[in-house]
């Protein structure tokens, strides 16, 4: 075995791991790699990439590198990152440096981040892009004590995405697990935009068109502010032909939308602080709602009720609802992005995470699958009340009867498009009825309610 001749070693080869293990590589970087189970490190060496060296033995692999050490994770989330850690301990010292960067609970990160104080240093590192990313340039988002993370950023910038700049989309996220709660909300973001954009399919299903036409709507409104990852990749779908047995693919694939559970993690922290994110929390509800597990609904039913879903439109019509998906699209977007960047803004200033705001927008302008061209306006929201005056806010006010639009013509779900709507009512409506709650707690439980131009709280007074 040879000392110290690698620059950062990468644990766990699967999907990530081996991509990253590459783009590492790719950019002149000697790279130590392990797995558990050999087969991986044997096809990723069959491969011949120069610069990437395998070991069987993790003594020789933790050997193998530079002080202080590097040691990227990409293994399963959960007890697998623990139990790595746990057998790495003793081979490092306290400088050395261990990044996970799988897609981890942030409340774990937070543990480990404590629970590792002292005998290494830990960052928690969220990453974005799926394989094609990680080979060549994943969004990424490392959090944990500065020093650490500021000594990483040199070699996490060659690897990552360019932004609309051309600037590096990897930053400094912030103290302790704000890297993997920034990766988490981004998660919840996705779920909520892939929703929007499914149901906008739905509807146009709903009148009878095929996906070849679909596909063709799509492209029509893939540009300006949601011009984006996410609406591409769908157009490719649509478009795609079964090669085995022509038709279309999507049409063949079942209708049942899994999750590994950083969509619920985002709902669930945003109920835990406190911050309104409906349209990702009903995206996560989609998710559960597409295993068809209610028990009182028989295919019977189904079948009884199929009529109502479909509207047959006429060209004209059709050629007139290219606004309202483009501009119920730009809703659902904006929706996404604000709920989650608030999320992350509040839950920052509570845990004092220290997140650069802009910095966060500008990392996922590349390489991560929320990328679009809305993430170049959304840093102007972070100045003091920009969010109140900005333009974008005051076009939603006009455009939000366009979501009614195509809400009227189908009968079809929607729980995005109708979150959407709601949390943008809520905003501009001014007044809620949230007086009548109160009076309904007071009146029940005696848990006191303001009243408007007086100081101090009242309690009953109410007919009984
Ligand atoms: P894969 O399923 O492709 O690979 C899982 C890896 O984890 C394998 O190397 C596996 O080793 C290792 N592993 C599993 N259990 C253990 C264990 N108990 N001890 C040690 N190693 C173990 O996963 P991905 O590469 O897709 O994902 C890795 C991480 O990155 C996950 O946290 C995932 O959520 C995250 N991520 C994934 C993305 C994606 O698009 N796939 C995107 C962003 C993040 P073995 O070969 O021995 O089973």
């Amino acid at each position: 075995m040879e000392n110290n001749i690698n620059h950062v070693g990468v644990i766990g080869l699967g999907v990530m791991g081996a991509s990253l293990a590459q783009n590492f590589a790719s950019k002149n970087h000697n790279v130590a790699v392990y797995n558990r189970s050999w087969d991986k490190t044997q096809s990723l060496i069959d491969k011949g990439v120069s610069g990437i060296s395998g070991y069987q033995d993790l003594v020789d692999f933790v050997g193998s590198l530079e002080s202080p050490r590097k040691i990227i994770l990409l293994v399963k989330s959960g007890d697998p990152v623990d139990k790595t850690i746990e057998t790495l301990l003793p081979m490092l010292s306290e400088k050395d440096i261990v990044v996970d960067m799988g897609n981890s609970n942030w409340k774990d990160t937070e543990r480990r981040y404590n629970e590792y104080a002292g005998k290494i240093r830990f960052v928690g590192c969220g990453v974005s892009g799926g394989e094609e990313g990680a080979l060549h340039g994943p969004s990424i988002m490392p959090g944990g004590e500065k020093d650490a993370v500021d000594e990483l950023l040199p070699l996490l910038q060659k690897i990552s995405a360019k932004d609309f700049n051309g600037n590096p989309c990897v930053t400094n996220v912030g103290i302790g697990s704000a890297g993997h709660f920034v990766k988490m909300v981004h998660n919840g973001i996705e779920y909520a935009i892939m929703q929007g954009i499914v149901e906008v399919y739905d509807i146009l299903r709903s009148f009878d068109l095929g996906t070849g036409q679909i596909a063709e709507i799509f492209r029509k409104v893939d540009y300006g502010n949601i011009q984006s990852y996410l609406l591409d990749i769908t157009i490719n779908i649509l478009e795609t032909q079964d090669k085995v047995d022509g038709g279309y693919l999507l049409e063949k694939v079942v209708e049942e939308a899994k999750a590994k559970g950083t969509g619920g993690w985002t709902a669930q922290s945003a109920i835990e602080f406190g911050v309104a994110t409906p349209s990702i929390s009903a995206a996560v509800i989609a998710r559960i709602m597409s295993a068809r597990n209610q028990s009182y609904v028989t295919d019977k039913l189904i079948d009884d009720l199929k009529e109502m879903r479909t509207t047959k439109l006429t060209e004209p019509e059709i050629e007139a609802m290219i606004t309202p998906i483009f501009r119920t699209l730009e809703m659902v977007y904006l929706s996404s992005y604000l709920q989650g960047l608030d999320l992350i803004k509040q839950v920052g200033d509570e845990k004092n995470y220290q997140i650069d705001m802009s910095e966060v927008t500008r990392i996922w302008q590349g390489g991560c699958i929320i990328r679009s061209q809305m993430l170049t306006m959304l840093d102007l929201f972070w100045e003091e009340d920009k969010i109140k005056s900005h333009k974008v806010l005051y076009e939603i006010k006009k455009d939000i009867a366009y979501i009614r639009m195509l809400h009227g013509k189908s009968h079809t779900p929607k729980p995005v498009l109708n979150a959407t709507y709601d949390y943008f009512q809520s905003i501009f409506a001014g007044r809620l009825p949230s007086n009548l709650i109160q009076a309904q707690r007071d009146y029940f439980g005696a848990h006191t309610y303001r009243k408007v131009g007086e100081k101090g709280d009242h309690t009953g007074g109410w007919n009984q």
